[in-house]
């Protein structure tokens, strides 16, 4: 049987290679350079659009253990960046052109793919395996038909997403519980002082922010404003906005504070929270100096800085199964950023884990999930079924990885057991179900 990948970037690349040296028949279809995106520049495969960054490759970072789990399964990509590396401290960088040069020509040389430099606009999702792999800037004429398949309400377009911290790293003696006139107790409240919000206030309209493109400028101007913009309409804007401290008496006071930072639960483990109203176009660096003005959020470990962006990504919690099939069509598979992991390396490891499993498929075999206690697992699980609410994109962290049955206290030491523990998690998986 054929298997058809739309779109040849970081995950399709990986698709195509795993399943093509394996003897499978791909037909790999990649609308560029016939028809360019907004953001690729190439017409090459696995284009980095943005940093010529794949972050660290130390275990005790979570990229770096996701990393090292690509590799045990087998990464295209991987191993080209290791081939194209440039220095760049304990990061693994590449020189972008002959990277995506470089994994352009494996793939073209493959006897099993066959490449079609040609836009997919639909396909019949009853004949044939087909994975859809077209990233955040899938094309309009696919999304069209995205729509008819999966249903309006299951396609997202923008990124507006707060920053996201750990529940264990938050500061509980400073904040309390509590919705707006006492409506209920979900939210976690962090109060402000008057001089503490000045302070959050001053940062807020100093911190540098990252240049929009035309496209994402007007859905700000249509949809939602920036938590800096908003600061920058005048002193008070945003205690008469997001941080307004009406309905939320501070139980240990008896009044409402001067202003008030809410923060809403993220997942149904109750292990991520989001800071309310502070979708933010902040450079990560200035995110992290602004969110440590705030008590409670002095030491907070954050997950996933907040972004605005276009992105295109489907509800997969919603129409997605645990292998990223659909529900509905269970030969139609979903792989990279638009099953929203985020990221190239997420992107990639989606697209070795679909390939494992289209893999086991055709040899009759059952499709398998991927321990819970390694990051590929753990992020898949998280954006299958732990998210609560519309799923926000997510990337590798520690927070998503079960918890050690030991509470050990030093973040790096337990950062490390945690990886040792995934990385036996996964060499066992692998030594009983090798593909
Ligand atoms: C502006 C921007 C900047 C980013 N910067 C970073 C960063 O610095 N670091 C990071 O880790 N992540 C970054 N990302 C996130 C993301 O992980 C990368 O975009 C990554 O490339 C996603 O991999 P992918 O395989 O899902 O999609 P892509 O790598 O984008 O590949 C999808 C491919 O599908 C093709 N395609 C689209 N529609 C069709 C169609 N209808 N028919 C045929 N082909 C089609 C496209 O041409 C493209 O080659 C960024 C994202 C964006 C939007």
């Amino acid at each position: 049987m054929i298997v058809n990948v739309i779109g040849a970037g970081f995950a399709g690349s990986e698709i195509a290679y795993n399943l093509g040296k394996r003897g499978v028949k791909v037909h790999l279809y990649e609308m560029r350079p016939k028809k360019m995106t907004e953001v690729h520049k190439t017409g090459y495969f696995a284009e980095p659009v943005c940093s010529n960054s794949f972050k660290s490759e130390e275990i005790t970072n979570a990229e770096g253990l996701l990393k090292a789990e690509m590799k045990m399964m087998g990464s295209l990509i991987l191993e080209v960046a290791e081939r194209t590396r440039v220095p760049s401290g304990k990061a693994l960088a590449v020189d972008r052109n002959a990277f995506a040069r470089e994994v352009t020509k494996i793939i073209e040389g493959m006897e099993n793919v066959e490449i079609v430099r040609e836009e997919v606009t639909g396909f019949n999702s009853d004949e044939g395996i087909w994975i859809v792999a077209t990233g955040p800037a899938t094309s309009e004429g696919l999304i069209s038909f995205l729509r008819e398949l999966l249903g309006e309400d299951f396609l997202f377009f923008f990124d507006a997403v707060s920053p996201i911290v750990t529940f264990e790293s938050i500061d509980m003696s400073g904040c309390f519980w509590g919705d707006r006139f006492g409506k209920g107790n979900d939210y976690i409240n962090c109060p402000l002082t008057r001089e503490e919000y000045e302070e959050l206030w001053k940062a807020l309209v100093e911190a540098e922010v990252i240049e929009m493109e035309d496209f994402d400028r007007r859905f700000l101007f249509e949809r939602c404003q920036p938590v800096e913009e908003i600061a920058k309409s005048g002193k008070d804007a945003l205690r008469y906005g997001p941080l307004r401290p009406t309905g939320l008496v501070d139980p240990r006071t008896g009044k409402e504070p001067y202003a008030v930072v809410q923060l809403r639960r993220e997942d149904r483990e109750g292990k991520f929270y989001s800071l309310v109203g502070f979708q933010t176009r902040l450079k990560w660096g200035e995110q992290k100096k602004v969110i440590q003005k705030i008590p409670c959020l002095r030491n907070a470990e954050i997950v996933r800085y907040g972004v605005m962006h276009r992105n295109v990504y489907i509800n997969s919690p919603r129409v997605l199964d645990p292998f990223f099939r659909l529900k509905k069509h269970p030969n139609v598979f979903f792989a990279g950023q638009i099953t929203g992991v985020e990221g190239y390396m997420e992107s990639a490891a989606s697209g070795i884990y679909v390939a494992y499993n289209v893999y086991r498929i055709l040899k009759g075999l059952s499709p398998l999930r991927l321990p819970e206690e390694t990051m590929m697992g753990a992020l898949f699980s998280y954006i299958i079924e732990k998210v609560e609410g519309d799923l926000k994109p997510m990337y590798a962290n520690f927070g998503l990885l079960p918890p050690l049955s030991v509470r050990v206290r030093n973040k790096f030491e337990r950062r490390k057991l945690l990886a040792e523990r995934a990385m036996k998690a996964m060499k066992e998986f692998l030594e009983k179900n090798p593909w």
